[in-house]
C-alpha cells in the first residue's frame, strides 16, 4: 500500500492514479495538533488494514493529480539520520568518519517538508548547500535493543528522503535542520511492496542533469543495523524516521533548481529550491563574525 497525507492532514491510500481517503478510519479532526495522525495510522496499521481494504474495494477515489500531496509524516518522535553510510561518499568527502564508528545524529523534525514543499535556502551568502539522495525508512514497530535478525520486523515502510545539508564548520545538526531541509514522499510504501530494501537503485538529478546514482546494497551498515544500532540506545517508536545516508555525487543546489529523486519501487518526486529567506536576527556566519 501506498499512504499519503494530503489536503491539509488528510490520510489516504492510493490505488492506481487516485487516493482513496481513509481519514475517518484514524481521527475526527485531520487539522488537530499536533498533526500525528499518519503516526497513529503505522501504530494501529494491523488492526485497520482490513477495514482500510474494504474502503479500498468500495469507495471511490480522488485523481491524484486532483490532491496536493504532504510530507506523510511531520511529528514523528524523532528523525535519525546515518552520516558517511556509502563508501564512496566518505571518499568524495575525504572524511575520517564511517557510519558504523560515528553512529546516528537527529535532525530537528520540523525541517521535514512535502512533494509540494519547496526547499528553502536560508539568506546566506558564500556558502554551499548541498542535496543528499537518501532512502528514508518508517518504523512500525516500537523496540529497544532490536536484535540485527529482528530489525526488519520493526520497519513500517519506505520513502523517498532528501536531506539538505548546510556545508561548513557549525553543527551538523544546524547545518541540517533549516526549515524545508528534509523534503520526504511522496508516500510511504508499505515494506510488503519492497521486493528487498537491500537492493534498491535510486537517483537524483538537479534541473535534469543526474547527479547521484547508486544502489542500497552499497550501505555501509544495511536497514537492520542501522535500527540495532539506534535502538541499543534509544527506543524507537512507530512513525520514527530514518534517513539512511547518501551515496556519492553530492553537490551545491541553488534559487530556481529543480531537484527529483527516484528510489525503485518507492516512487519519485521533484521540489524547487526558492528565493531564501531573510530572518530577522543574525545567521551562523553573522553570530561568530559579531562574537570573534
Ligand atoms: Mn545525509
Amino acid at each position: 500500500m501506498k499512504l499519503v497525507s494530503y489536503d491539509a492532514g488528510r490520510l489516504g491510500v492510493v490505488r492506481d492514479q487516485s487516493v482513496v481517503d481513509v481519514t475517518d478510519l484514524v481521527t475526527d479532526d485531520p487539522t488537530a495538533w499536533p498533526p500525528v495522525a499518519m503516526v497513529q495510522l503505522v501504530n494501529e496499521f494491523e488492526r485497520l488494514r482490513p477495514a482500510i481494504e474494504e474502503r479500498l474495494t468500495a469507495a471511490s477515489g480522488t485523481p491524484l493529480a486532483d490532491v496536493r500531496l504532504e510530507a506523510p509524516i511531520t511529528w514523528p518522535n524523532k528523525l535519525v539520520a546515518f552520516p558517511a553510510n556509502y563508501q564512496l561518499h566518505i571518499d568524495e568527502m575525504n572524511s575520517k568518519n564511517r557510519a558504523n564508528h560515528n553512529g546516528f545524529f537527529l535532525m530537528a523534525n520540523s525541517s521535514i517538508g512535502g512533494p509540494n514543499d519547496p526547499i528553502v535556502m536560508p539568506a546566506m551568502t558564500g556558502i554551499s548547500i548541498h542535496h543528499e539522495c537518501e532512502l528514508g525508512v518508517v518504523i512500525g514497530k516500537q523496540g529497544r535493543d532490536i536484535p540485527v535478525e529482528d530489525a526488519l520486523d520493526h520497519v513500517f515502510g519506505y520513502f523517498c528522503l532528501m536531506d539538505i545539508t548546510l556545508r561548513g564548520p557549525q553543527e551538523r545538526v544546524a547545518r541540517k535542520s533549516f526549515d524545508s531541509f528534509t523534503p520526504t514522499g511522496p508516500w510511504i510504501v508499505t515494506k510488503d511492496e519492497i521486493s528487498d530494501p537491500a537492493n534498491l537503485d535510486m537517483s537524483l538529478s538537479v534541473n535534469g542533469e543526474l547527479r547521484q546514482q547508486a544502489n542500497t546494497r552499497d550501505l555501509l551498515l544495511t536497514i537492520n543495523e542501522m535500527i540495532a544500532m539506534t535502538s541499543a540506545i534509544t527506543t524507537l517508536y512507530p512513525g520514527d524516521l530514518i534517513a539512511t545516508g547518501t551515496p556519492e555525487g553530492v553537490g551545491p543546489i541553488a534559487v530556481g533548481d529543480e531537484v527529483s529523486i527516484s528510489i525503485a519501487e518507492v516512487g519519485s518526486m521533484q521540489v524547487p529550491v526558492t528565493a531564501a529567506r531573510r530572518g530577522s536576527g543574525f545567521d551562523l556566519q553573522q553570530w561568530a563574525e559579531r562574537k570573534g
